[in-house]
């Protein structure tokens, strides 16, 4: 895009991206890193980030659903894909020939694979999950004999090479919490297992950001860093982006569309819950919930114009809210920072999943699609 848009649009700071990519590295040297996209690259726009990511040295790139990771090896990404989020049916052959690792929880999956792979006439990438303690995805530890058979069977046969084994924790987001030293075991036991039954996997993994981040002994083989790469916190404990020296790769910005007095007592928005204490100035800010401003922080929600921090006014409509600018002046067309980084002085995403009472994944990833992304 060559022209800035004017009404609401998202700054995407690539260069952030592969800043973060080399911190997340230098946190776990001595294991790959997998940049997770998927949706979208929580909102950042997954083929920018995939590439700028792979620029800095991931050298993975990680999706939920296969459509994802087909639409951006369509797109041109070259190196090791991975998606996991596959339902019966699902377009394995086309993974499969598009040289995709496919995550298996089960039996069907593996069946199914299989038989992708013999119609593509190719050996499937195939990495293993175990359900560690998520209790989400995964393969059972109880079923875990009777997959890791069949998938040594299908080496065998040479429809499949397990690539990987892998799982995912809990609640890493809560360093000391006791779930997680028992999922570092319960994949131990599992890789052990594995391995001992002949599986030599090029990867293992379960470490997320904030594993990465705070729990060296879970790094393994690989880590799969999402939220971390685009700069944002994990959560509030674990220190903000400054601390964790990341830098928010999204700067959501708008311009005011209408600045207008109006008297004391004058209601603002659907239901009147913001009164106008004294005479004042009310700002327009055209974004809503349609955009992914979360209703959820009407009253709440923090927004930079003009130098200050101020709060949504009232309820947070679809396409538009109301600051209150206590009398100051401004005019159509100022800029209002609605999230970025601290260090600019800029309130931020975890500022707003705080005031939304949700996690900062959900306020960067929910950035709709009518919200252009201008590329830095
Ligand atoms: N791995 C899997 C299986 C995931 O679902 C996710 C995201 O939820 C990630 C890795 C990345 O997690 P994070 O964004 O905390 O790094």
């Amino acid at each position: 895009m060559n022209e800035t848009p004017t009404r609401v649009y998202a700054e995407i700071d690539l260069d952030a991206v592969r800043a973060n990519v080399r911190a997340l590295r230098e946190r776990a040297p001595r294991a790959e890193l997998m940049a997770v996209v998927k949706a979208n690259a929580y909102g950042h726009g997954a083929l920018a980030c995939a590439k700028a990511a792979q620029e800095a040295g991931a050298t993975w790139i990680g999706t939920a659903t296969p459509d994802e990771a087909l639409a951006l090896r369509a797109a041109g990404v070259e190196g090791r894909i991975m998606c996991w989020l596959w339902t019966p049916g699902g377009p394995w052959q086309a993974a499969v020939e598009a040289g995709i690792d496919v995550s298996v929880s089960g039996m069907w999956a593996l069946d199914e694979v299989r038989q992708a792979a013999r119609a593509a006439g190719r050996t499937a990438r195939v990495q293993l999950k175990a359900d560690t303690g998520l209790g989400r995805a995964g393969c059972q530890p109880a079923d875990w004999a009777e997959l890791v058979g069949a998938a040594v069977a299908a080496q065998a046969e040479g429809t499949v090479e397990v690539t990987g084994l892998w799982s995912h924790f809990a609640c890493a987001d809560e360093p000391g919490h006791p779930s997680i030293q028992l999922q570092l075991t319960a994949f131990r036991d599992m890789l052990a297992y594995a391995e001992k039954e002949g599986v030599e996997p090029e990867v293992r993994h379960i470490a997320n950001s904030p594993a990465t981040l705070t729990l060296p002994e879970s790094h393994f083989d690989l880590v799969r860093c999402g939220l971390a790469v685009y700069g944002v916190s994990p959560a509030p404990e674990l220190g903000t982006p400054a601390e964790l020296g990341l830098r928010p790769a999204m700067t959501l910005k708008a311009s005011l569309a209408l600045v207008k007095e109006v008297p004391a007592g004058h209601g603002v928005s659907y239901g009147h819950h913001y009164l106008t204490e004294a005479e004042t100035t009310l700002a327009l800010v055209p974004a809503g919930y349609a955009d992914g401003i979360p209703r959820h922080a009407s009253g709440r929600g923090p927004v930079l114009v003009g130098g200050k921090v101020r709060r949504v006014a009232g309820r947070v409509a679809m396409d538009q809210f109301v600051v209150d600018l206590d009398g100051d002046p401004a005019q159509a067309g100022d800029e209002a920072v609605i999230f970025g980084d601290a260090e600019r002085g800029e309130p931020t995403a975890e500022d707003w999943a705080r005031a939304a009472d949700t996690i900062a994944y959900e306020i960067v990833t929910r950035i709709g699609g009518r919200v252009p992304r201008v590329y830095l």
